[in-house]
C-alpha cells in the first residue's frame, strides 16, 4: 500500500470521468506522450489505453517510480528525476503532448521553466495540465479583471490557453482542501520576441507592485520619464496596471530592451 507524501504534493486522481475527460481532450493516437508526476499511474493507464506511440513519464518519488516499473513493465520510459532538472526539449525527436496533474507547490515554476526555455521550434504540441483553481484563474485571466496580473501576462506571452474543466476535491485521494482546474495550452506561432524573460518579469513586477495606483509612477521608474514610448504605445497613465492588455506589456518590454541594450 502506497502512502501519499504531502511534501511531493501527492493527491492522486481517482475520478474515472475526469481521467477520461483529460485523455479525450486531444487525439493521442500514435503520438509521443510525456506525463509529469504519474504517481500511482491512474492517468497513465488511461493514456496507454488510447494507443500512443510512446509514453515517457517523469516521477521524482523513487518508491512510485519502482512501483510504475513493476506495474507497467515495458510500456513506459520512466525518468526517475525532478522535473525541474530535466531538459525536456532534448529528450524527443518529435513534438510531444504533455499531461500533468502537477504538484501544486511547483506547478507555476514548471510552467515558467517551459515558457522561458520555449524557442520557435517548440518541443511540444500541447500541454494539458492541472493547477490549483485559483492559480488557473490567474493564468487564464484577461485584462480589466481582478485575477489578471503577472502570471496571466507571462503565460500568455508564448501560449494560447483554454480552461477545460474545474475539478472538485472529492475527485482526488487523499482529498485536498482546494479546487483544481485543467488547462489546455498550445504554443503561439508568433510570440513577441522579448530577448530576456527577466525583463518582462521586472517590468510587470514594477507595474503590479501596487495594483491600485495609477501607471505614472511605475512608468517613470522604468523609463526615467522618457515620453516617447508612452506616445508610441498610446498609453494613458491615468489607468491602473490591470487595465493594460498583455500585448502592451510585451511591447513595453521590447521598448525597454531597445533602450537598455
Ligand atoms: N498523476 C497522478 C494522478 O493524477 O493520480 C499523481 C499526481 S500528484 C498531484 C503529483 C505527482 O508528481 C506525484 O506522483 C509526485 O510524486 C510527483 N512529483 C512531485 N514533485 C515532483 C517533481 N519535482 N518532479 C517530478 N515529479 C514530481
Amino acid at each position: 500500500m502506497i502512502k501519499a507524501k504531502k511534501s511531493l504534493g501527492q493527491n492522486f486522481l481517482v475520478d474515472t470521468n475526469i481521467l477520461q475527460t483529460i485523455v479525450n481532450s486531444i487525439n493521442i493516437n500514435n503520438k509521443t506522450i510525456l506525463e509529469i508526476g504519474p504517481g500511482t499511474g491512474n492517468l497513465t493507464n488511461f493514456i496507454l489505453n488510447k494507443n500512443p506511440k510512446e509514453v515517457f513519464v517523469i516521477e521524482k518519488d523513487d518508491e512510485l517510480a519502482t512501483n510504475l516499473r513493476n506495474k507497467f513493465t515495458n510500456k513506459l520510459n520512466i525518468i526517475n528525476d525532478d522535473v525541474l532538472n530535466v531538459d525536456e526539449s532534448s529528450l524527443f525527436k518529435e513534438k510531444v503532448i504533455v499531461f500533468g496533474n502537477l504538484p501544486y507547490n511547483i506547478s507555476t515554476e514548471i510552467l515558467s521553466k517551459w515558457i522561458v526555455n520555449l524557442k520557435d521550434d517548440f518541443w511540444f504540441e500541447a500541454l494539458i495540465l492541472m493547477f490549483q483553481k485559483e492559480v488557473a484563474d490567474r493564468i487564464v485571466a484577461n485584462f480589466d479583471s481582478s485575477n489578471y496580473g503577472r502570471l496571466s501576462i507571462f503565460a500568455n506571452w508564448k501560449l494560447n490557453i483554454n480552461k477545460i474543466i474545474d475539478i472538485k476535491p472529492s475527485s482526488f485521494r487523499p482529498i485536498p482542501k482546494i479546487d483544481s482546474s485543467l488547462l489546455f495550452f498550445t504554443p503561439k506561432k508568433n510570440f513577441y520576441g522579448i530577448k530576456n524573460a527577466k525583463n518582462l518579469e521586472k517590468i510587470t513586477r514594477i507595474f503590479f507592485n501596487n495594483r491600485r495606483k495609477m501607471l505614472k509612477k511605475p512608468y517613470n521608474q522604468i523609463f526615467n520619464g522618457n515620453l516617447k514610448v508612452l506616445e508610441k504605445l498610446k498609453i494613458n497613465l491615468n489607468l491602473r496596471p490591470q487595465n493594460l492588455s498583455s500585448e502592451i506589456y510585451y511591447k513595453l518590454t521590447e521598448e525597454y530592451e531597445k533602450l537598455t541594450s
